[in-house]
């Protein structure tokens, strides 16, 4: 039945100078309960796999039930089993009642936890019941940048990374409602268009995506107020033009990888036919 060893807790009180303290599980629960009394805080370390449902494994959600074996299950699997007039515990299949497990409920409603991305800068502590929450959409969540080739980034906009991170990629301005050519070069993976003298800002992707040619879409980088522009992509070949017409998308932050919900695709035949300055146009307004 494992190790006989009280299992170690660590706890550092707050607001209170001095070094850590190892204690005894039980002193640890004197000490627990009498801070709660307090409204203090304390630090703990516990294993993770404490506040994982028996049954699923997935994090524990309130209302929590317990069979009379000591299985706690979190709300998802035990909604299934207080449907069920026979109901069972799903860990030890024994016909048994779950009762709600309000001792825990109230060890998880008084728990803060770090997010989960505080390797890239988040630094908050977070209500054990809003964790999923947050993360979600911590600001420092890793991101997936569109350009090519690009490892991603976390902790700032979209915007702020093409600005910082890419400082190779070129920025061209163009005047609203005005077809502007880009004179892009071969090896080039994107541009960034400025539109005007505000703060509307896109972003040419060139993607290397589909077979025998390149993709090329736009993104908005600009604020939530800005996402009402046009625009129009043009790329002139020697028999021909290609086009596409569209709405710009504004993109904050990618948690996925990106693919384009719409793009030109130009042949590599008429991309690479250009030594340089390939004829693509942009128009915006
Ligand atoms: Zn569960
Ligand atoms: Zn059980
Ligand atoms: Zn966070
Ligand atoms: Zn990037």
């Amino acid at each position: 039945m494992g190790s006989k060893r009280p299992r170690q807790v660590l706890i550092t009180g707050c607001g209170r100078k001095g070094p850590a303290v190892f204690a005894p599980r039980g002193q640890a629960e004197t000490a627990a309960a009498t801070s709660q009394h307090r409204a203090e805080k304390i630090t703990v370390t516990l294993d993770a796999d404490l506040l994982q449902c028996c049954v699923c494994s997935g994090p524990l959600t309130t209302p929590l039930f317990q069979c009379t074996k000591g299985h706690i299950s979190c709300s998802d699997c035990c909604t299934d089993v207080a449907l069920d007039d026979q109901s069972e515990c799903l860990m030890c299949r024994e016909p048994e009642t779950a009762t709600r497990c309000r001792a825990m409920e109230r060890v998880l409603a008084g728990l803060s936890v770090p997010c989960a991305f505080r390797q890239h800068g988040c630094a908050e502590m977070i209500p054990y019941g809003g964790k999923q929450a947050h993360e979600a959409s911590c600001h420092y969540a890793p991101c997936h940048c569109p350009i090519p080739g690009c490892a991603g980034y976390a902790g700032k906009s979209l915007a702020v990374h093409v600005g910082v991170d890419h400082p190779d990629v070129h920025r061209t301005r163009v005047r609203p409602d005005c077809l502007t050519p880009l004179r892009m070069r071969a090896f080039e993976q994107a541009r960034v268009v400025l539109l005007g003298h505000g703060c509307a800002e896109f972003l040419l992707v060139v993607g290397m995506d589909v077979p025998s040619g390149r993709s090329l879409s736009l993104v908005g980088l600009m604020d939530e107020q800005f996402d009402e522009f046009k625009y129009r992509i043009e790329v002139v070949g020697k028999d021909g033009v290609l086009a596409l017409f569209g709405q710009a998308a504004r993109v904050d932050r990618l948690a996925r990888p990106y693919h384009a919900s719409a793009f030109l695709f130009v042949p590599n035949a008429i991309w690479d036919s250009y030594p340089e300055d390939i004829p693509v146009f942009i128009h915006l307004k």
